[in-house]
């Protein structure tokens, strides 16, 4: 690593150094002034115009997030500066990480290693590293890891599209140890596999993982979960509720929840292979009712240009589960798109509940679990919505 002084510098316009100061850790690439020296991945100082070092950050010359801030100060991001970042990061999760059955151990931004995942299963962890500049300063960020807790294993899930944008390759990789293809977690008294080859994210979503405990609280009755995956939430929902519809279009998927549910000992989930939109509309040709409805479908805005699309696609299922509430239902449902941030997701959910026609209250609302944490000033970094409605039995 060189010297501080050798870093390569590349300066910003005005509105970039706003932004910087604002704490925001994106700067993108309209607002780079000059960029002599740096090549992409590099670690950069960063200057505003009158040449005043505003900190250091990753540089990358294809992306559209130009830098990825680390510091605001002058600094030079060696080992002992990563390690103090994973120790932050343990700090903020609590004395008990080495205990963890499954959780996330560092969130990118928030945990202020910009384009690193690193999620913990038991003794195995399984990593995203999503940017040229991470690519560098992985080794160092794990070296810590494994000082601070066992490692038996580490699998690279380097396989989302964001890589490409960063002109790395897709693949997923043994990086140590042998990683087994399923890893069982117990979740607040639920086993579930996890699948960190195949599965979904680094195997599981972890994300929702706070919301599934808390969906037994409304548990009872009839449960229907749409876009239930490996039938995560209903696993949950099962233990209070008499009857627990599980619906996804994955056939791979519900087969793993159907192992799942035997897992657990639970003979009252039925499972439907089916497009969720469909379902919905098939139950409610067909009249019937459930107490709770779990809503957790994937990002329909994956990019802005997709939100008008998306805000159809989330007010149509949401007006067909509030239609299928009972009187006194609950309705706990997600968007996990970060383009349509929450205010925006309430919107959908007023239309949705004028449409159908229904009175709700908002019981809660919740997020992604706290091991995803979300810095005040980087509000993208908030990209979990999850409210839970409950049917006024009584109209106004
Ligand atoms: N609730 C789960 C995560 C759900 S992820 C958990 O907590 O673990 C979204 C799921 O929606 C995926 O399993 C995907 O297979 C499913 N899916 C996507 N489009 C669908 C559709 N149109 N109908 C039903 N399921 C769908």
């Amino acid at each position: 690593m060189s010297a501080p002084g050798r870093l390569p510098d590349v300066t910003f316009r005005l509105r970039a150094k706003r932004r910087i100061e604002a704490r925001h850790p994106w700067v993108f690439a309209d607002d780079v002034a000059r960029a002599e020296g740096a090549a992409h991945g590099d670690l950069v100082r960063v200057r505003g115009n009158a040449g005043e070092v505003l900190g250091v950050a990753f540089w990358s010359a294809r992306s559209k997030i130009a830098l990825r801030m680390i510091a605001l100060d002058d600094v030079l991001p060696d080992a002992a500066f990563w390690a103090a970042r994973v120790d932050a990061a343990f700090t903020a999760r609590g004395p008990d990480v080495g205990g963890w059955p499954a959780r996330r151990l560092l969130f990118g931004e928030g945990d202020g290693v910009p384009g690193l995942i690193a999620d913990l299963y038991g003794s195995h962890l399984v990593v995203q590293i999503l940017t040229a500049g991470t690519e560098r300063i992985f080794d160092q960020v794990v070296a810590r890891i494994r000082e601070r807790v066992p490692l038996d294993s580490v699998l690279a899930r380097n396989d989302p599209s964001v890589r490409a944008l960063e002109g790395l390759p897709r693949e997923v990789r043994q990086l140590s140890g042998t990683t087994p293809d399923e890893i069982v977690v117990l979740e607040d008294g639920v086993l579930y596999a996890a699948d960190p080859w195949r599965g979904q994210k680094t195997g599981a979503f972890l994300d929702q993982r706070e919301n599934r405990v808390a969906c037994r609280a409304f548990a009872r009755g009839r449960v229907l979960d749409a876009f239930a995956y490996h039938a995560s939430f209903a696993l949950h929902a099962a233990r209070e509720a008499a009857e627990v519809v599980v619906c996804d279009s994955s056939p791979d998927a519900l087969s793993r929840g159907r192992v799942n549910a035997e897992r657990n000992g639970a003979t009252n989930l039925t499972f439907v292979a089916a497009n969720a939109f469909e379902d919905l509309r098939e139950r409610e040709r067909r009249g019937e009712r459930f107490d709770l409805i779990l809503l957790d479908p994937p990002a329909f805005a994956k990019s802005r240009g997709d939100v008008a699309a998306a805000r159809r696609g989330y007010k149509e299922i949401n007006l067909r589960a509030l239609r299928l509430l009972s009187p006194g239902g609950v309705l706990m449902t997600s968007s996990c798109s970060y383009n349509l941030d929450e205010s925006a997701f309430e919107e959908v959910l007023r239309d949705a509940a004028a449409d159908a026609r229904r009175d709700v209250h908002v019981v809660a609302r919740r997020g992604q679990a706290a091991d995803h944490p979300v810095r005040l000033t980087f509000p993208e970094g908030r990209y979990l919505k999850c409210f839970v409605l409950r049917e006024a039995a009584e109209a106004v």
